[in-house]
């Protein structure tokens, strides 16, 4: 029997999730119709690329059409899903029309986090390609950028207005950049390369409110009565998983959209996947990730098990970022540990692994991608390895992999 599966949102998750359902119909494993809706028409896109390359292109870049149909799925883009009525297992969609279901898979994603002070709004903020390209075009009148919030996306903006040539300061209420997801000696070389680049900052500042003169420049009011001058300001100060839709129709919420290991909600029938969602971890607590690869997998995931396929979901949680010409990327839990080990130059390309009792729980790799791979998979294996071989160059993390567990 056909079942209608409606996965509400296109983006990374939502897309990998019909794609994943449109494979196993392809194959004969399912006999499924796949409707994905989304509020946004010009999909699908990378949402990484729109604080990197998107924003430093001559020309906003148009996202290349993509034809849904040929891979057996039905696309609504441009529609927005107004409500849930899950007694009746329907969607419906802005304008009335009401689309039945036999699975849901909620992937709504989430909103940047707006600065809340008076004038606020004035800050411009990064989620979508429309975001990207007002922003594109605000930088292309040059001057001094504010940027509020040293996390993954203020500072690739910062980085991005500098290959401009934009004068940039960056406010960060806390005392260090990625402070929530690098450890202490990695900010600071971050930021190093951030000052060398040119980019200002100003740690353990407060704002207080955010005025627009009659020239147009903005002037953004710190805590400590300073005052600071800009012509455009952007604010990369979090994000809110989008829980709208899932709460009215009475799905459990904690932050995020609660699931289980398969990316069962609280009410039947209804499932959910992405940045959106609070999923059991590998540490089996509730955790949130709102990371480009996640969003894929985990989409994917429970895509399948949505539609009654094997799938295994423990993953090794990895991101990356692009920042003044290096690329960053972290794997497991780099701020958990009691130990580490720098592998490389401490000034540039290098792998650090942080370990605990022995054992690889997280990583940092500057420009030492190839890395990415063995180290995965030596905190995978949780092995307890030796100190002195992580250390020794000349011994690659791949050959300690084949070599299983090399105990102290
Ligand atoms: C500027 C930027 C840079 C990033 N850079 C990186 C990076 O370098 N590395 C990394 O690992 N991650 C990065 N990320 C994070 C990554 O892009 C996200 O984790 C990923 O997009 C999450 O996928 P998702 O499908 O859960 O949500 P999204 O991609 O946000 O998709 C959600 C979709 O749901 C739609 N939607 C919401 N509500 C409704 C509704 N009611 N009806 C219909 N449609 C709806 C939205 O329009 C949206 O298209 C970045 C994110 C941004 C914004």
């Amino acid at each position: 029997m056909t079942r209608r599966h409606v996965i509400i949102g296109a983006g990374h998750a939502g897309a990998a999730a019909a794609q994943e359902l449109a494979k196993a119909a392809k194959s004969g494993a399912l006999e499924a119709e796949i409707i994905l809706v989304d509020a946004d028409a010009g999909l699908p896109y990378e949402r990484p690329s729109l604080s990197k390359e998107w924003l430093t292109a001559d020309t906003f870049p148009e996202s290349a059409p993509h034809d849904w149909a040929a891979g057996g799925i039905a696309f609504h883009g441009g529609r927005a899903a107004e409500r849930i009525e899950a007694g009746s297992r329907e969607v419906v969609l802005e304008g009335g029309d009401r689309l039945g279901y036999d699975r849901l898979l909620l992937c709504p994603g989430g909103m940047p986090r707006q600065l809340a002070v008076p004038g606020g709004e004035a800050c411009h903020v990064l989620r979508t390609a429309a975001d990207s390209r007002l922003l594109h075009a605000a930088l292309r009148k040059g001057g001094h950028l504010a940027v509020i919030g040293a996390g993954v996306i203020g500072l690739e903006t910062a980085s991005s207005a500098r290959k401009l040539g934009l004068e940039v300061t960056v406010i960060e209420a806390g005392e260090r950049v990625m402070a929530r997801s690098l450890p202490p000696e990695i900010s600071a070389l971050l930021q190093s390369r951030h000052e060398a680049a040119g980019v200002k900052f100003l740690f353990g500042a407060g704002i207080t409110g955010v005025t627009t003169r009659a020239d147009g420049r903005q002037v953004v009011a710190l805590k400590d009565g300073s005052v600071l001058a800009a012509d455009l300001l952007v604010a990369g100060i979090g994000f809110d998983a989008d829980t709208a839709l899932a709460a009215a129709a009475g799905l459990e919420i904690d932050r995020g959209i609660v699931v289980d290991g398969d990316g069962r909600t609280s009410v039947p029938g209804i499932y959910a996947a992405g940045d959106a969602t609070v999923f059991p971890g590998p540490s089996g607590a509730r955790q949130s990730w709102q990371t480009w690869q996640h969003a894929r997998r985990h989409g994917a995931h429970v895509a399948r098990r949505m539609a009654g396929l094997p799938s295994d979901y423990a993953p090794v949680h990895w991101f990356w970022t692009d920042q003044q010409g290096i690329n960053l990327q972290v794997l497991g839990d780099p701020l958990g540990a009691g130990d580490s080990v720098l592998r490389g130059d401490p000034e540039g390309a290098q792998t650090r692994l942080y370990l605990e009792e022995g054992r690889i729980i997280g990583a940092v790799m500057i420009d030492q991608g190839r890395d990415t791979r063995p180290v995965t998979a030596l905190i995978e294996s949780g092995a307890v390895l030796e100190k002195g071989l992580l250390q020794d160059p000349s011994v690659q993390l791949r050959s300690l992999n084949a070599r299983k567990a090399v105990h102290a």
